[in-house]
């Protein structure tokens, strides 16, 4: 176990007299989310007069876990802070920078190669600052964490969207920007605003072809990729119980596609056995003892609409499987309205290519009963009709899965077998030239769909379901067949129904340890040389951002109003862009090209208002920059959803964007923003958005004022010389105001340090 045992013994020591206290504060029964984020709150005493989605509050993690992609910026932001190692654990996966195209070996083999400069600097910053590195081919983080950090009742931030994944496991695990991170790594709290909670009630029994992913499927057409901005959501209920650990996992995963800041269940048998099965029995122990302070107050769960902001419940027993999509991930479709939906859509019937695994589906479950699908398929004669590709979350999921001939099994009816990382979840799939690309269908058991997401083709149509639909669909080969009533022809003509998978949660003998690939930082740190070479075109040294001279922001050109969705891929594209993540300077080129523009409704053209010509975004942004001009971004709602990938932040303010007025933000990208100093603001009236024109200029109004609550004015200075005023809101704290004026976070640690 590398998980340290001292810390988790005295954690469970005080945790029910910490709990005691905190229910005599508020003086009523406790959800579990308040449990866990009250136990971790830096001043218990104020937690009264705290309200949600109004107030902000420090909080300090246990943990911290970043990904290669995130972690190079976070720790080169921590490099500057001159601090000497990490306040609390913390550990770096290298998940996201192996590309997937031949297999796994050959894979892994040229991501090493490709990637070694990148790997060597967090193997050694990793050493310098003591915190725990995992080798490319150990794992994705999120599986990974789960395996080996997470335990019930903890609290973690990891620089990765889908770090909620271990509230399978009981614990709070919100995703952050980097700059958050560096926070805690300095021994600061960790700053959130006080969420909802959200309480789903989940009763009766998974049965047949309907496994949890369906549950969350279902849970995101409910509430909308916005809807649970703000809120925790807690699981509770019978439904709850039934569930494997890995499958409440995959639940929580996906909970980051609501917007919710994260999702937590309760501690039950599945979580003892899933730590007892990943051996940390003394870990299952403690919190058995424990239970009581594990999971929400009876109380709450007997009277539920009285302590959650909102509650649903859902039914396992009468659940049906989903299918959601295509392009975004909370277009939910029961497989029975399938047929009429996609008919509807106008997207290829056929299916080029099936995808299992990542963090969100490669438990054992998953893998069993997906390989379940292709034996029963194989067996009556079926083969896959579709390319079909599997990618485990570690490398313990691919041994055991190895050892119980579930590989086996994919790789007699053709899969490939990708290296146990991000690959096509995040664009590393290598489909070969973008030029050859056509029109086409994908299905995969991952947790994001939005256009260009696996491939980088915006005319791949992909659709998001459990492992176990995935593998009966590329079977099928066919986007219309419903494994629960339809029939196919195997080779020999006969007429064959594939029988419902079966699977077990866990392996009977464990999931046996292995620390393959993983590196502990060495007692004496004091020789590790960390060297970035200058011409690098990977990594960068950061120049901390200047400070504003003076909070007088006038002039400043649009660079663009973008027109719908506009998420963080939109913003810094992933893909061929992830080796980019570690330099500011290069990566920023990327701004904004996936963005459409309102005015002309193109990618990455927008109007240079000093040569009155269309040119990429970059290229504007650098030309306003170079004149001496900051210039301000316009978008409409839940803007920046999807990754916390804060390059998206640091690029505006590496180009000078000062303000970035929306109808609304996504929570990590506004958070983000705010850190790097750039001005994060709303539209009091949502329709102010069209009064802003291509050619205006824009002066923002009462900055030295700037206070909670109070509105700022913007002056839109029209090209034909009319002037018009418009209102926006914010929802800065002071501490967040103290940011912005330092001009970013990082400035303000340094500067108090
Ligand atoms: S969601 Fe995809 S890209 Fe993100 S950590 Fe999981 S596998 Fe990697």
């Amino acid at each position: 176990m590398i998980l340290d045992i001292d810390i988790i013994r005295s954690f469970y020591k005080s945790l029910p007299g910490r709990i005691d206290e905190i229910r005599k504060l508020l003086g009523h029964p406790l959800t579990l989310t308040e449990k866990i984020l009250f136990t971790h709150i830096v001043n218990r005493s104020g937690i009264s007069g705290l309200r949600r989605k109004e107030n902000y509050a420090d909080f300090l993690p246990d943990r911290i876990a970043m990904q290669d992609a995130t972690a190079q910026m976070a720790l080169l932001q921590f490099m500057v802070t001159g601090k000497e190692q990490s306040s609390v654990p913390a550990s770096v996966h290298c998940d996201h920078l192996i590309t997937g195209k031949f297999g796994a070996d050959e894979d892994l083999k040229s991501a090493l190669e490709m990637n070694r400069e990148v790997y060597e600097f967090l193997s050694s910053v990793c050493g310098k600052y003591n915190i725990d590195f995992w080798n490319p081919g150990a794992g994705i983080i999120h599986q990974v964490v789960l395996e080996n950090y997470a335990f019930p009742g903890g609290l973690m931030i990891g620089t990765d969207s889908h770090t909620p994944t271990a509230g399978g496991l009981g614990m709070l695990a919100p995703g952050v920007g980097g700059a958050d991170a560096v926070d805690v790594m300095t021994g600061m709290g960790w700053e959130l605003k006080l969420p909802e909670i959200i309480g789903v009630r989940l009763k009766g029994r998974l049965n047949g072809w309907t496994s949890a992913k369906d549950i969350i499927l279902k849970l995101i057409g409910m509430f909308t990729v916005k809807g649970g901005t703000g809120s925790v959501i807690e699981y509770f209920g019978d439904g709850a119980e039934s569930l494997s650990c890995t499958g409440k996992a995959t639940i929580c995963n996906m909970g980051a596609e609501t917007g919710a800041t994260c999702s937590v269940f309760g501690f039950d048998a599945s979580m003892s056995e899933y730590l007892v099965s990943t051996a940390r029995g003394e870990v299952a122990e403690l919190a058995f003892r424990n239970k009581d302070s594990l999971t929400g107050d009876p109380e709450v769960y007997a009277d539920p609409e009285k302590y959650f902001d909102h509650l649903y419940e859902i039914d396992l027993s009468s659940l049906e499987p989903y299918i959601n999509g295509p392009f975004t991930p909370d277009r939910a479709i029961p497989i029975s309205r399938m047929k009429e939906e996609v008919l509807k859509s106008g997207c290829p019937l056929k299916i080029s290519a099936g995808l299992i695994g990542s963090c969100t589906n490669s438990s054992y479950e998953d893998i069993s009963r997906a390989s379940s699908v292709i034996e029963n398929a194989l067996s009556q004669k079926l083969s896959l009709k579709s390319e079909f590709i599997v990618i485990p979350g570690s490398e313990r999921i691919r041994t055991i899965s190895e050892e119980a001939g579930f590989m086996e099994i994919f790789r007699k009816a053709g899969a490939k077998l990708f290296a146990n990382a991000c690959g096509p979840c995040i664009g590393q799939w290598d489909r070969g030239s973008i030029d050859d690309m056509k029109v086409n269908t994908i299905i995969h058991s991952f947790n994001r769909n939005f256009a260009k997401r696996a491939d980088g083709n915006p005319d791949t149509y992909a659709f998001v379901a459990s492992p176990e639909i995935v593998a009966a669909l590329s079977v099928a080969g066919n986007l219309l067949f419903n494994p629960l009533t339809d029939l196919l022809f195997n080779s020999e003509r006969d007429i064959v129904k594939l029988p419902e998978p079966s699977g077990r949660a866990l392996p009977q003998e464990g999931l046996k340890p292995t620390l393959s690939g993983y590196q502990q930082p060495p007692a004496d740190r004091t020789n590790i040389d960390i060297k970035i070479s200058p011409d690098s075109e990977r990594l960068q040294l950061l120049e901390p951002f200047k400070d504003y001279d003076e909070l007088d922001f006038q002039n400043m050109p649009v660079l663009i109003k973008v027109k719908g969705k506009c998420t963080t891929d939109h913003i810094s594209m992933a893909g061929i862009w992830l080796k980019y993540r570690g330099h500011l300077e290069n990566i920023s080129e990327n701004y904004m090209t996936g963005a459409f523009n309102s005015f002309n409704g193109k990618i990455n053209s927008v109007l240079n208002v000093l040569s009155g010509n269309y040119e990429p975004v970059p290229k504007v942004a650098r030309t306003y920059r170079n004149n001496g001009l900051s210039s301000v971004v316009v978008g409409e709602d839940n803007f920046g959803e999807g990754s916390s990938r804060e390059h998206a932040a640091m690029e505006p303010r590496f180009f000078g964007v000062r303000a970035i007025i929306v109808k609304s933000f996504a929570r990590i990208h506004e958070t983000n923003l705010k850190k790097q100093g750039v001005l994060t603001l709303t539209f009091i009236n949502n329709s102010d958005y069209y009064k802003i024109r291509e050619d205006d200029w824009i002066d923002i109004n009462g900055l030295e004022q700037l206070s909670p609550g109070r509105k700022l004015k913007l002056t839109l200075n029209h090209s034909d010389e009319t002037v018009e005023y418009i209102e926006a809101g914010h929802s800065y704290n002071e501490n967040q105001i103290s940011w912005f004026k330092a001009g970013s976070a990082l400035n303000l640690i340094r500067k108090s340090k």
